[in-house]
């Protein structure tokens, strides 16, 4: 696969200071498909330099050429979706179609949604006699996750390039060649150097060195709780803006009038794609006493109907992790209803879709991401048990309710503790406010939400 073998700094491809290298396997046979330099903190201190020397004058271009190289980013994109997709499968290991029409297409959405931003967004306001003017925050230090390697990054990058910021980015280790690959996209969109510099890396070394920059000005991390809680202690000690985007355990709630059977189905995809990577996943779904052993059976079989459509986990430590996981859920007393801890194939890091019955809300299985192929279906006894249940964990990134109609469903959304609620099946929408409640993160992304994260006002009197 093609490698840059260096990194994205000030305007081309420079020799990285660091001379370790990162390897890059493809999770779907295991072999190492390429190489990309791991950047030291001298790296992530000449990148960060060089994104200071750029902001002002990118914070004081009009937003109408800002929105003109957002727009020739999706173009560059567009351009060169077919390869975007085929890296992220060969890195990720997600299947094609998947890659084509989410991994490709979601950023070129994203990107778009900020090109259009960029242009129309009211970037100075009137409030009684003062001018409020929002301005660019400064240096971003952007940290991204692998199991959505484009849409994070571009969910980062593109509503900081409109705000008037200039970015370092350190990708996660699995997928450095997507990040490269959007390197590439800025280089041809004609951005002004230093705007955008790519430093792959370590996160313990290049993300670290990144998260405690004194000349990075905010720090936006996709990740697990465990890092976001260190590079949010580490932020607040130097009083820098932070946003956190962590992980999920989120509620599908079926009511009793619901279309069950869509309700399920819908569920199990929603856990099943991507191979259960996905941080605001229906891990448990949540079925009234009544219907519990239907539901369940729907669910078995949607799962074992998956079979072979499922890509690989993205590397060896989590189908560990995730067959971990899959081991407690037996010895807690769960009942396995599909799949389980084998693995289905001799190559690659599979895990076969699993589905657990008779799961209670205490278990580690229904507490804890688990961050792989795995449905916990709970028992519910009446809509406050339900809700307890849907509200019972550490997170609130997303949830799902199925109701006979549309307004029982939202009464219901209304009082879960979680950052966004899908109604009877709702479509994605790229414009709306992703962000979790209480140990999900802080801030938001997408739209003008998270545009505002890359902002700070400054208001004159007159
Ligand atoms: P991680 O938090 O370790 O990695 C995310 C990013 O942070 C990567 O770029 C990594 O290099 C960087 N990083 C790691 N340590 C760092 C440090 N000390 N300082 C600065 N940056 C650092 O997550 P992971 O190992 O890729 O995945 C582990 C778990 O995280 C998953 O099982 C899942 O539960 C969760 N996760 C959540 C999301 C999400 O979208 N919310 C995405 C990926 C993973």
């Amino acid at each position: 696969m093609k490698a840059h073998d260096g990194i994205y700094l000030d305007g081309a491809w420079r020799p990285a200071d660091g001379q370790d290298v990162i390897e890059v396997v493809n999770p779907a046979d295991e072999q190492v498909i390429a190489r990309v330099p791991a950047g030291s903190a001298l790296d992530v201190d000449t990148a960060v330099r060089a994104a200071r020397a750029a902001l002002p004058g990118w914070a004081a271009t009009p937003p109408a050429e800002r929105s003109a190289r957002l727009a020739a980013l999706r173009d560059a994109l567009v351009a060169r979706k077919d390869e975007i997709a085929e890296t992220v499968t060969a890195e990720l290991g997600s299947p094609l179609k998947l890659s084509q029409t989410v991994h490709a297409a979601v950023p070129i959405a994203v990107a778009a949604s900020y090109a259009e931003l960029a242009a129309t967004h009211p970037f100075e306001e009137k409030v009684g006699n003062s001018t409020v003017l929002h301005e660019p925050v400064g240096v971003v230090g952007a940290i991204t996750p692998w199991n959505y390697p484009l849409h994070q990054i571009v969910a980062k990058v593109a509503p900081a390039l409109a705000a008037g910021c200039t970015i370092v980015l350190k990708p996660a280790e699995d997928t450095p060649l997507t990040a490269q690959l959007f390197a590439e996209a800025v280089h041809q969109a004609d951005l002004p150097a230093g705007v955008f510099n790519l430093v792959t890396g370590l996160g313990p070394v290049a993300g670290q060195a990144l998260a405690e920059h004194p000349g990075v000005d905010l720090v936006s991390f996709t990740g697990s709780t465990a890092v976001g809680r260190r590079i949010g202690a580490t932020a607040g000690a130097a009083v820098k803006k932070v946003a956190l985007e962590l992980g999920g355990k989120s509620a599908n709630v079926i009511l009793p009038g619901a279309d069950l059977e869509r309700a399920v189905n819908v569920g199990v995809a929603n856990v099943m794609s991507n191979s259960g990577q996905t941080c605001s996943a229906w891990t448990r779904m949540l079925v009234h006493r009544d219907r519990y052993e239907e539901a369940v059976a729907l669910a078995a079989a949607a799962a074992a109907k998956y079979g072979d459509r499922i890509g690989p986990l993205v590397n060896a430590g989590q189908r560990e992790r995730v067959r971990g996981y899959i081991a407690k859920g037996v010895a807690e007393g769960a009942r396995l209803v599909a799949g389980g801890a084998e693995p289905p194939r001799e190559r690659g890091y599979y895990v076969s879709p699993t589905v657990f019955a008779d799961v209670t809300p205490e278990m580690a299985i229904a507490q804890e991401e688990i961050f792989g192929p795995v449905l916990s279906v709970l028992p519910y006894d009446d809509e406050e048990d339900a809700l307890r249940i849907a509200n019972g964990t550490d997170y609130g990134l997303a949830g799902a309710v199925w109701a006979g109609d549309e307004a029982e469903a939202v009464a219901f959304a209304r009082r879960m503790e979680t950052g966004q609620v899908d109604i009877n099946g709702g479509r994605f929408n790229p414009l709306a406010p992703f962000g979790g409640y209480k140990q999900s993160g802080v801030g938001r992304e997408l739209g003008v939400h998270g545009l505002s994260e890359y902002l700070q006002t400054k208001s004159l009197q007159l």
